[in-house]
């Protein structure tokens, strides 16, 4: 593609990656195929390549983002699976984050749409605040239907009864039974500290078990996904984290940075590109990124432990797109999950989206709707026992409607060698 920016415009680190970037894209469209809003709304601006156009027109010409355009900037999901599909490598990742970014900086959205974007950022991001608000959501819970739209559609989606806070959280390090393999630091996502402590209480018990020394780093908290999608600066929060990890780093020594939410994954395995200007934090943040790895990528490099007990129940993998299109891994989980003995079964049209993809079920809740029916359905037709996924926020999306318990892949693993049942199949198994 071609592309006509100035020489002035080509001074900035940014726009010199766009630049690379458009002129990658041969407008082949081929990425529409795999896109779920082009195939939710047929819209040549709803896929990938009509996207770029915009983008594209928006930074060529320095103008401020129409409606038109945040419209569709908005309805992009950032699942990634356009990146999968693209034969020629395009970085829709980091166009489309750019193009986050301007709008944030210079579109003003409706009063309310403003609000609710910064209370999400503000209140995500804090677990103390995330369950002060889940509390007074589960409160509203029985007059959602009374609520003005968003809110009845966050009150919808807080779980009836939040869990209570876990322990893990005050620890430090976690030894390795046996002889220690590794030293790994443990991302705790904020998230998912307050909806499900039981998959970081799994993951501990599971890379122990293996071998592994965990260690929850003193000042690493929110990797800044969450809000960095949302088109706001993140980077301070990046820069605490780089901090906390390489404290440790350089105290005990780090084999990985363990995240087990792939959505937060995909962020911290982009630290180094998304500081590259940041002359402190460039190599540090290269550093981390280089030792980030998805709780699946460190345990195949550990070798499974046999079974402790029979398994061999039906799990529907679900592949998150931030881990299949984000990371690009895809066969690890579901290698574990089969050598742990499960009948691993593959979901239909398992490259499109859920619907979750981080605040979207919130902020395009139509859409959202759609596509988790969608993945549902094509879940259902593998009569699955139990559903397995990589991210807490598909977890959440598929758990009330598939009628089968939604797990993380690491509950699971963790069972079959030797953990306590996950929670969701207590009861509604045999064996739990
Ligand atoms: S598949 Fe790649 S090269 Fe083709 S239009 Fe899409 S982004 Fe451009
Ligand atoms: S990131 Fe997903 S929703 Fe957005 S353009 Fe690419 S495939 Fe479509």
């Amino acid at each position: 593609m071609q592309t006509s920016f100035t020489l002035a415009q080509l001074a900035d680190a940014d726009t010199r990656d766009a630049d690379k970037i458009l002129r990658t894209c041969v407008h082949c469209g081929f990425c529409n195929a795999t896109c779920p809003t082009f195939a939710l709304l047929g819209d040549e601006l709803d896929g990938p390549r009509g996207r770029i156009y915009l983008i594209k027109d928006m930074l060529e010409h320095d103008r401020a983002p129409t409606r038109r355009v945040v419209l569709h900037i908005d309805r992009c999901l950032s699942c990634l699976a356009c990146m999968t599909t693209c034969p020629s490598g395009v970085n829709y990742m980091h166009l489309v984050d750019q193009a986050r970014h301007r709008i944030e900086r210079s579109y003003r959205r409706p009063w309310s749409e403003r609000q609710l974007r910064r209370l999400l950022a503000a209140v995500l991001p804090r677990p103390t605040l995330f369950r002060a608000a889940l509390f007074g959501a589960a409160l509203l819970r029985p007059v959602r239907a009374l609520l003005p739209g968003r809110l009845a559609r966050l009150a919808a989606l807080a779980p009836a009864r939040p869990p209570a806070p876990s322990p893990l959280y005050g620890g430090y390090v976690f030894p390795a039974e046996g002889p220690r393999k590794l030293r790994v630091a443990l991302l705790a996502v904020c998230a998912q500290q307050v909806l499900a402590p039981r998959i970081d209480e799994a993951t501990i018990r599971l890379l122990t078990r293996h071998g592994c020394e965990v260690v929850l780093a003193k000042g690493a908290a929110c990797c800044g996904s969450l809000t960095h999608h949302m088109g706001k600066d993140s980077r301070a929060m990046m820069r605490a984290n780089i901090d906390a990890w390489t404290r440790e780093l350089e105290a005990g020594g780090l084999d990985a940075v363990v995240v087990n939410v792939s959505g937060c994954g995909t962020t911290v395995k982009e630290y180094g590109y998304l500081l590259r200007e940041d002359k402190a934090y460039a190599a540090k943040a290269a550093r981390i990124s280089a030792l980030a790895r998805d709780v699946t990528e460190v345990l195949a490099r550990l070798g499974l432990r046999a079974a402790a007990r029979p398994t061999g129940q039906r799990v529907a993998y679900h592949a998150a797109c931030s881990l299949q299109h984000g990371q690009r891994v895809l066969a690890e989980p579901k290698a574990l999950l089969t050598q742990a003995g499960f009948a691993v079964q593959d979901v239909a049209e398992g490259h499109l989206c859920c619907g979750s993809a981080g605040t979207y079920n919130m902020l395009e809740p139509k859409l959202a709707d759609a596509l988790r029916s969608r993945k549902l359905g094509n879940i259902a037709s593998t009569k699955p026992e139990v559903v397995a996924a990589g991210n807490i926020g598909c977890i959440n999306q598929l758990a009330d409607g598939s009628g089968v318990p939604v797990v993380h892949t690491v509950e699971l693993l963790d069972w079959a060698t030797g953990g306590p049942v996950p929670e969701p199949m207590r009861g509604s198994i045999a064996g739990g």
